[in-house]
This record gives C-alpha cells, sequence and structure tokens, in this order.
C-alpha cells in the first residue's frame, strides 16, 4: 500500500500516530492520527491495511482557498 494523505502527502504505510487498536472479528480495527491532524480509521486483516475512512486535518483550510469568486 502505497497511497498518500491527500491532505499533507503523508505515507500511508508510516502512521504518524496510533491512537488506538480494537480488535474485531474481522482482524484488528486502527485508528492512526496523520501529521497533518486528520483521523484515519484502518481495518487490518489478513489481505493487508484497508483505509476505511480519512477525516479532515484538525486546521480548517486556509481562508479563501474555495472561495468560487
Ligand atoms: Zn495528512
Amino acid at each position: 500500500m502505497t497511497t498518500l494523505c491527500p491532505h499533507c502527502g503523508w505515507p500511508d504505510d508510516q502512521p504518524f500516530l496510533v491512537v488506538s487498536r480494537h480488535a474485531t472479528g474481522l482482524g484488528l480495527t486502527v485508528w492512526v492520527r496523520c501529521a497533518c491532524g486528520s483521523v484515519q480509521v484502518r481495518e487490518v486483516g489478513p489481505a493487508g491495511a484497508r483505509i476505511v475512512s480519512r477525516g479532515r486535518p484538525a486546521l480548517g483550510p486556509p481562508s479563501g482557498q474555495n472561495c468560487p469568486g
């Protein structure tokens, strides 16, 4: 898995900070916080790791960046 964080470009295969791990019936659910502050939820199973969801960075986007005008 060589995907990158879309917010800051951090490699997803190098977790910045593991917040918590939970064993599930399918394997392991791991919460990881990225360098930019976004939180990922990963499922780790026999087939490898898979990112289930990814949050936004802790800080909001710079003002005006998404301004349509
Ligand atoms: Zn990031």
